[in-house]
C-alpha cells in the first residue's frame, strides 16, 4: 500500500529534497526532532525491516553512504549524530515505508529510556 513517502518520491506532494539518485530518496522530516533531522528511504516501497529481501542491499548500504554524506555535508560528522530505523508499532513506526532518520546537530542523550 502506498503512503506519503512514495507520493513525495512521485513529486505527488512537496518535500524539501536533499539528496536522490536512481536507489534512495532524502528530504527534511516534516516535523524536524533536532536542528538535523533528514529521512533517507528507500525508492522501492518496503514497508519495515521486517519486509526486506537480500535484493535490497544494495538501496540499503546506499542509505548508510548518503547518511554519511548529508551528516558531513550539515558540518555534525565530528560531534556525531543518530540513525534510527523503527519497526512496527513497539518501534514506533508511523509511516510504512522503510526509513532511516538521521538525527543531529544537538547533543541527542541516551538513546532509551530506561524502565523505572
Ligand atoms: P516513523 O515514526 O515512522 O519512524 O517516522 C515517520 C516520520 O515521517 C516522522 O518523523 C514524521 O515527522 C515524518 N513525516 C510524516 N509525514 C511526512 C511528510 O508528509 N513529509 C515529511 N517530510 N515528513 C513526514
Amino acid at each position: 500500500m502506498s503512503t506519503v513517502f512514495s507520493k513525495i518520491i512521485a513529486r505527488e506532494i512537496p518535500a524539501d529534497i536533499v539528496y536522490e539518485d536512481e536507489l534512495v530518496l532524502a528530504f527534511k522530516d516534516i516535523a524536524p526532532a533536532a536542528p538535523v533531522h533528514i529521512l533517507i528511504i528507500p525508492k522501492r516501497e518496503i514497508a519495515t525491516v521486517n519486509d526486506i529481501t537480500p535484493d535490497d542491499e544494495p538501496a540499503l548500504g546506499r542509505m548508510f553512504t548518503v547518511a554519511r554524506q548529508i551528516a558531513q555535508d550539515a558540518g555534525i560528522a565530528a560531534d556525531g549524530y543518530r540513525l534510527i530505523v523503527n519497526c512496527n508499532h513497539h518501534g514506533g513506526q508511523e509511516v510504512w515505508h522503510l526509513h532511516m532518520h538521521l538525527v543531529g546537530g544537538r547533543r541527542l542523550g541516551r538513546m532509551l529510556a530506561r524502565p523505572q
